[in-house]
Formats: structure tokens, C-alpha cells, sequence
């Protein structure tokens, strides 16, 4: 990436905003509900080192590299979300990871930390490659992260990644902890799978001091098995934890679809994300990026409008920002995710690892 010429155009852009006037400024982003878009997730690759089963097919056909927008693209198109009002950047995937100079990218993106543009750049990852990059993401400003992780037990991980180290995942969250990086983990629930190990996750991630977040299976992507072999409803979870722990319900704060208890025996917290049997949607304050460049407003709707076009017709930001505006405008009111037994089928037909979950 040539950093020269990101500050050039930087300090362009930012002054064809002052010079040319009010007319031109980015405006906010609110959508016709009344919610103020602050929040932006950004996949920024659709490939992946591992293949979770409930996320990918073994034989997932990835997209043309040709079609990915380059990293000099994402970050511009970051950087005009961020001037019309985002203060938050979650960077995702596929494995953000192991996207080729991703660093570049994020120690880039890093100048808006820096100008108090933004509040928080941080990142989705399954931690394989998170040895080798905790201290750098530290240096970049990255404080918090988010790790996926939905087992302790290494042939149990295999399992579910089809062939991933857990070990490389282990290591890569104490790099990060050691970096002075705050680790959320996620972890999918799966009937079969992990039920019978989430309490052994809480208090493994809670001795840490790492929040645990449960996450229902949803049903997006054909991945070639059905999903209601995979569902676990969290209320069921949570009852069952109730047998054995104190929760208590905490103040909700991010305006995102989890929902936080403390744990009175481990001192920790556990949240829980239940798109299929909680609606989150009237608080949201967020929209996605694939790593095309297409932005989807709603999670579980099959609207999408392309960025990419108006990112590469003008090197000015007019185009894009009204292209944005629209889309904006298009955001439902919220989703309907549907698993059951007549509907076995993925209601949104993109992957998880298309959009980043
Ligand atoms: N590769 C990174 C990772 O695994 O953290 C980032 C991308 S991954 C798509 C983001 C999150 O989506 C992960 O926590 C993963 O477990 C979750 N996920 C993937 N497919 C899912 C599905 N069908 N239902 C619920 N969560 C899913
Ligand atoms: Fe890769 Fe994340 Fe999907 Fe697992 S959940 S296959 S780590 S993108």
C-alpha cells in the first residue's frame, strides 16, 4: 500500500470537504426508522484457513480475487463511512487474518484512532494467525477483539473446522491477552456438538477474563446439511446454566443483538445472540461491506446495493456518498430468519463468510 499517496488524497479529500462547502460535506447516515448508522463491519476477504462446518462447505468455492476490492479500495471506502458518522470499525471475513498485507490496511485505517474520528477499529478472527500479529494490532491501536472459538477439545475443534489447530488458536489468544488486548470469545451453539462443554468455555473463559458470547446457528449460505440438525435454541442454554449459576440480566449498552448476564460464581459476563428467538433489530446501528464492496443493511434480508461501482467511477467521494445515502435508505426494519422443518433451507442465501457475520 502506498501510504504517500492515502495521506495525499486524505488530506484532498478533507479539503475539497472545507473548501467547497456545506453542500459537499458527508452527511450522517440515518435510516428511515430514525437509527443512526454508527457501527460498520467490513469483511475484507471471503477466504478462510479453516472451514467450519456450520459456515462453509468443505469445498466452498471462493470468489475471483479479481472482484475483491484492494486495500488501498477498502480503506477509502472505510474512510468515507467514517467522515459521514461511523465510530466504530469491525473488520471481518472470511479470516481477516490471512488476507495478504491486511496489516497495511489496519495501520492505515489506524489515522482515524489517532484523529478521534473514530472510537474503536478492531476485528472478528478465529485467532490461527493471531500470534504473529497481536502486538502489532496492539501498536495499531486495536484494544479489543473478537476470537471465535466454540470448543476446548482439540479433536472436537477439528471437527468442526475440518482440520484447524486449536493450539495455533490458543496461542494466538494469549499473544493477544499479553499484547494488552481485551478477547471476546464467540462461540456457536451446536446441538450434539458443544452443548454439554459451554460451561466448561465460560468458566475456562471467564478465569481469563474474557467474556464468553453464545451465538445461535443462522441460517444463511447452502453449506449441504440441514440446519435444524445444528440448532440450539440459547433459552434452553441459559436455563440450563440457571441450574448451576447465578444470572443477572445487565443494562443493555451497544445497541448490537447480544444481551449480557454477570455470572455471580465466576465474576465474568456471558452473552447470548438469538436472532432466531429474540428480535434485536430495533436498536441497530449497523451495516456490512462485503469484501466486493456490496453493503447489506440487514443481516437476514437479501438487500444489497454494489459500492464498487461508484468507488471506481470518480476518485471524489460525490457518487459514492449519495450511492451510500441510498442504500441507507433501504434498510428494513429488521429480519426473519426462519429454521424449521418445512423451511430447511437457508433463508439468506449468501455465507457467513460472505458478509462476516
Ligand atoms: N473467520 C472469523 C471468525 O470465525 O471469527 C470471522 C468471520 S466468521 C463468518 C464470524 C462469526 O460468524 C464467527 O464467530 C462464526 O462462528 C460465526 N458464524 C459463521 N457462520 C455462522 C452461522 N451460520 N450461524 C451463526 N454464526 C455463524
Ligand atoms: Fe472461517 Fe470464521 Fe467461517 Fe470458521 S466461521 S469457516 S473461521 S470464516
Amino acid at each position: 500500500m502506498n501510504f504517500a499517496r492515502l495521506a495525499t488524497n486524505a488530506k484532498r479529500l478533507h479539503m475539497s470537504d472545507t473548501t467547497i462547502g456545506l453542500a459537499t460535506r458527508p452527511t450522517a447516515m440515518i435510516d428511515p426508522f430514525g437509527r443512526t448508522i454508527s457501527y460498520l463491519r467490513v469483511s475484507v476477504t471471503d477466504r478462510c484457513d479453516l472451514r467450519c462446518f456450520y459456515c462453509m462447505s468443505e469445498d466452498m468455492t471462493f470468489l475471483p480475487k479479481a472482484d475483491l476490492l484492494s486495500l488501498e479500495e477498502l480503506d477509502r471506502l472505510c474512510s468515507a463511512f467514517i467522515a459521514k458518522g461511523v465510530r466504530k470499525l469491525r473488520l471481518t471475513g472470511g479470516e481477516p487474518l490471512v488476507r495478504r498485507n491486511v496489516m497495511s490496511l489496519i495501520r492505515s485505517l489506524s489515522r482515524h484512532l489517532d484523529s478521534g474520528a473514530l472510537d474503536e477499529l478492531t476485528l472478528t478472527t478465529n485467532g490461527s494467525q493471531l500470534a504473529r500479529f497481536a502486538n502489532e494490532l496492539h501498536d495499531c491501536g486495536v484494544r479489543r477483539i473478537n476470537v471465535s472459538l466454540d470448543t476446548l477439545d482439540p479433536a472436537k475443534f477439528k471437527t468442526i473446522t475440518r482440520w484447524g489447530d486449536i493450539n495455533k488458536v490458543l496461542d494466538g489468544i494469549e499473544a493477544a491477552l499479553a499484547a494488552g488486548i481485551a478477547v471476546k470469545i464467540n462461540a456457536v451453539a451446536l446441538k450434539n456438538v458443544n452443548e454439554d462443554e459451554i460451561p466448561a468455555l465460560m468458566e475456562w473463559a471467564h478465569g481469563k477474563g474474557m467474556t464468553l458470547t453464545l451465538i445461535e446457528v443462522m441460517p444463511m449460505g447452502d453449506i449441504g446439511e440441514g440446519r435444524i440438525d445444528q440448532y440450539l435454541p440459547l433459552s434452553l442454554l441459559r436455563t440450563r446454566l440457571a441450574a448451576n449459576y447465578t444470572l443477572a440480566d445487565l443494562p443493555e449498552s451497544t445497541g448490537g443483538p447480544a444481551r449480557y448476564v454477570s455470572v455471580g460464581e465466576t465474576g465474568g459476563k456471558l452473552g447470548f445472540i438469538t436472532p432466531m428467538t429474540h428480535n434485536f433489530c430495533e436498536s441497530c446501528n449497523r451495516v456490512r461491506i462485503t469484501c466486493t464492496g456490496t453493503i447489506h443493511t440487514c443481516l437476514g434480508h437479501e438487500d444489497a446495493s454494489d459500492l464498487r461501482k461508484p468507488l471506481r467511477a470518480s476518485t471524489d467521494n460525490e457518487l459514492l456518498n449519495a450511492t451510500i445515502d441510498r442504500a441507507i435508505g433501504t434498510k428494513p426494519k429488521g429480519h426473519d430468519f426462519i429454521i424449521d422443518r418445512r423451511h430447511n433451507r437457508p433463508s439468506v442465501s449468501r455465507h457467513m463468510s460472505v458478509t462476516g457475520g
